[in-house]
């Protein structure tokens, strides 16, 4: 049987998120887009509220909600500002391959800091000269007696150099490819390590995205997650979790897109009538709820396998592609809406544009995903 209504404990988390956003994130969004740094305060309140970090279980002193849950708030904060989501979730994105490959030991050593402040955590995976093909990572692990030695380079870490925790990929033994990979717990406070910020971003300005260098990182041997030549492996699941709220909160930015090009064509006078009265005008905001329909719905569907424990790679694939041009389209049609008003940072448009563009590069380009989607296929 098919159920399409949302618990009453979701509706409530939704109105949670929704009113958040309304009052934290949409008054400041376009600040924090100019200065290229988080509102001041907004993560003690995110932590406050329980948004930041959603997932850590209820035992270790979290609020232990789903994937469906999460993409809930994913699709709030995407409406808001995508900047300011990427910070929040990409702190999920480095929780999550703890959550999946920690012992209960681990778990409890490494995440006890969440519970009692806002803490962000990061997910370096990608390298300057391998971000697609990120099982050629060069970053090596070198094995010293109860230690692992890091020395290398990641390249474009959300929340680098502010993260507390950064799961580290890298290579024991590059000639092995991903089959001497590992992923490694590095805190901030281990010596030798520099984060480069990288600015003049697109868009997504809220979100700080660094360089991180490693030189001679020495990090306790217990702080491998899983085992040696598990590191890829826990990278591509990770994946296929995290880019379910990418979807979600792709969806926010087209449901954003939509309202304020409805709001502006109601009020934007031609030819002496509302442009809204235009049918060109009124297709454009129909394909964008047709988009906004059609994608939430992907996402939903790729969480709720994903909390089964079902496989869902390719449903994850394809509702991170299909809602991120999805939400491209629908900014850039709302520019158009507005018309030269569009173009111009004095509306919210014109950033709902460049902050979207990322959706379609990160967390693997959509050409990745369309690789990932045939693979699928082919196979089956
Ligand atoms: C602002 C920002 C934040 C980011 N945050 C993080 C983060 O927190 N952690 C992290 O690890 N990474 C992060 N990334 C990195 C991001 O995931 C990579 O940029 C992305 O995976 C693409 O890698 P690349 O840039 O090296 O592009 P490349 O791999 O060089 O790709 C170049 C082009 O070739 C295409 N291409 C490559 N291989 C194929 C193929 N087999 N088939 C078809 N087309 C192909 C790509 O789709 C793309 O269009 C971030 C990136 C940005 C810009």
């Amino acid at each position: 049987m098919l159920d399409f209504e949302l618990s009453e404990e979701q509706k409530q988390l939704q109105a949670l998120a929704r009113d958040f956003t309304r009052k934290e994130i949409l008054p400041a969004a376009q600040r924090a887009d100019r200065e290229e740094r988080m509102p001041e305060g907004l993560l003690e309140k995110a932590f406050a509220t329980g948004l930041l970090n959603p997932e850590l279980p209820e035992e270790l002193g979290g609020s232990g909600l789903s994937l469906l849950d999460e993409i809930l708030i994913a699709e709030e904060l995407g409406y808001g500002c995508m900047g300011i989501y990427t910070t929040l979730m990409a702190s999920a994105l480095g929780l999550t391959p703890i959550l999946l490959a920690a012992t209960p030991e681990q778990q409890r050593r490494l995440l006890a800091p969440l519970r009692e402040r806002p803490c962000l955590l990061a997910f370096a995976l990608s390298e300057a000269n391998n971000g697609s093909d990120a099982a050629a990572m060069r970053t090596l692990a070198r094995r010293d007696g109860g230690d692992f030695v890091i020395s290398g380079s990641k390249m474009w870490i959300s929340n680098g150099g502010e993260a507390e925790l950064t799961v580290v990929f890298a290579t024991t033994d590059p000639s092995q490819g991903h089959r001497s990979s590992v992923a490694i717990v590095v805190p901030r406070s281990a010596p030798g390590q520099q984060a480069h910020p990288i600015h003049h971003k697109l868009g997504q300005r809220a979100s700080l995205t660094s360089e991180l260098v490693f030189d001679e990182v020495r990090v306790p041997a217990e702080n491998l997650l899983g085992e040696v030549g598990a590191g890829f492996r826990i990278a591509m699941q990770t994946l296929d979790r995290t880019r379910i709220p990418v979807a979600a909160a792709s969806v926010g930015v087209a449901r954003r897109a939509r309202d304020e090009a409805l709001r502006y064509a109601k009020e934007r006078q031609a030819f002496g009538r509302p442009v809204a009265d235009f049918q060109a005008i009124q297709f454009k905001l129909a394909d964008m709820e047709i988009g906004i329909q059609s994608g939430r719905w992907l996402a939903y569907r790729a969480a709720w396998l994903a909390d089964q424990g079902r496989p869902h790679s390719a449903e994850a694939a394809a509702a991170k592609a299909y809602c991120s041009d999805m939400a491209f389209s629908a900014a850039n049609e709302a520019i158009q809406i507005f018309g030269g008003a569009g173009y111009v940072g004095e509306y919210p448009v014109e950033k709902l544009l460049r902050d979207v563009k990322l959706n379609q590069i990160y967390e693997g380009t959509n050409e990745i995903m369309r690789v990932i989607i045939a693979r699928s296929l082919l196979r089956a």
